[in-house]
């Protein structure tokens, strides 16, 4: 392919399939393949739930939990409606207090939005300037009544890691359940549940070049935490979720996250390297704010401000990079980044943002691209401006 078709930098909201990844899930489909129902106790049925359980410890151990503590679920969005929704549901007697934070995932935010239907109380926290969250905060926010603590490793839009553990200890010390939606971060930094103590987290395999419409939930019980489905047809998945497994699409997620194991820092290193240069070259742009931390961060997104220009404008113009503003959700919508607005950036700068997200499979020559290109659009509105 010549320079001519677009550069991708949109890694945060998809990322395309290893072709090893492929070829394990079409060897899933066909008649000679394996194509049985892993709930079959016949020979075709015991090939397929063979290649599940092997999908579920190379998944497991990317995370270092063990296979049985995990759930497939259909991805990260239904991972953390099971895990919050889940745990509120089945602790409501005990009691209706929730704490999350402004600068989650909307999978997140409107799972908690619909247990405050419900009759929950939810307490948003705030994140300091560089969105991180102070675990003093989450301290501060428990009460009697807590039942959920629910805190993202990496943020989507603005790449910033917050400290797990730290929060965590917090969390273990009230003997409050904390969930952890990790799909950023899964397959991108060390993500190890016994060291983050976490009681649930999240992941999902087409942020970590595997398929999408998969993704697991890490579940171990403690003492005070269970979970109530969200579905009901089958005591499939412990009981938590119903319905036949997608076997391809679990299969291509356990090799995704064998081969994530294997070259998550080989990757980190290629993108950080990528990332500095990016930085470097936007930089040199009047006008230019970095969003969030500038070093607790995943390596691949980099999330820019450019003040005076609407990132919508500025997206029109450079239809030779495939990027988002802050976020693919709410590109629908005019609304400026909640994420942007909750580390205190005005409408305005939060309006005029573009994340920027690299992959294993970016290359030096995309930045140079996608510098070239930004800077002469930034000229350009900028010369245009009244
Ligand atoms: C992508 C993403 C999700 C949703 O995952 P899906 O598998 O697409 O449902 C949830 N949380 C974060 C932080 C994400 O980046």
């Amino acid at each position: 392919m010549s320079g001519e078709s677009p550069v991708y930098l949109d890694y945060a909201a998809t990322s395309p399939a290893d072709p090893r990844v492929a070829a394990a899930m079409s060897e899933c489909l066909t008649r000679d393949g394996v194509f049985g129902n892993p709930s079959s106790m016949h020979p075709h049925g015991r090939l397929a739930r063979a290649r599940v359980e092997r999908a579920r410890a190379q998944a497991a151990a990317l995370i270092h939990a063990e296979a049985q503590q995990l759930v497939w679920t259909s991805g990260a969005t239904e991972s953390n409606n099971l895990a919050i929704l889940g745990t509120a549901r089945a602790a409501a007697r005990r009691g209706r207090h929730l704490v999350s934070a402004r600068t989650e995932h909307k999978s997140v935010i409107d799972a908690c939005r619909r247990l405050e239907h419900e009759g929950f109380h939810v307490t948003w926290l705030d994140t300091d300037r560089e969105g991180l969250i102070a675990p003093e905060r989450v301290r501060e926010a428990l009460r009697e009544d807590t039942v959920l603590v629910s805190i993202m490793h990496a943020n989507n839009e603005i790449g910033v890691l917050q400290d797990i553990e730290a929060i965590a200890a917090v969390c273990q010390e009230r003997e409050v359940p904390l969930h952890v939606d990790a799909a950023q971060s899964a397959g991108k930094v060390a993500v190890d549940v016994a060291r983050l103590h976490c009681d649930l987290l999240s992941f999902t395999a087409h942020k970590l070049y595997g398929p999408k419409g998969i993704g697991a939930l890490y579940f171990a019980p403690p003492r005070r935490a269970s979970l109530q489905p969200l579905m009901f047809g089958g005591g499939h998945e412990r009981g938590l979720r119903p319905g036949t497994l997608a076997v391809h699409q679990i299969v291509g997620f356990g090799v995704a996250c064998e081969l994530a194991a294997a070259a998550w820092q080989r990757d980190a290193g290629h993108c950080e390297r990528l990332r500095a240069r990016l930085w470097q070259g936007l930089s040199a742009i009047d006008g230019v704010l970095l969003n969030g931390h500038p070093t607790q961060r995943v390596a691949g997104i980099l999330n820019v401000s450019f003040s005076g220009i609407e990132g919508e404008s500025l997206l029109l113009g450079l239809t030779e990079l495939s990027l988002s503003t802050g976020s693919a959700c709410n590109s629908d919508s005019d609304e400026p980044s909640y994420v942007l607005r909750a580390l205190g950036r005005d409408t305005e700068l939060a309006q005029s943002s573009l994340r920027f997200s690299l992959g294993r499979y970016s290359e030096e020559q995309d930045i140079e691209r996608a510098i070239a290109a930004v800077t002469r659009e930034v000229r350009r509105l900028r010369a245009a401006a009244p």
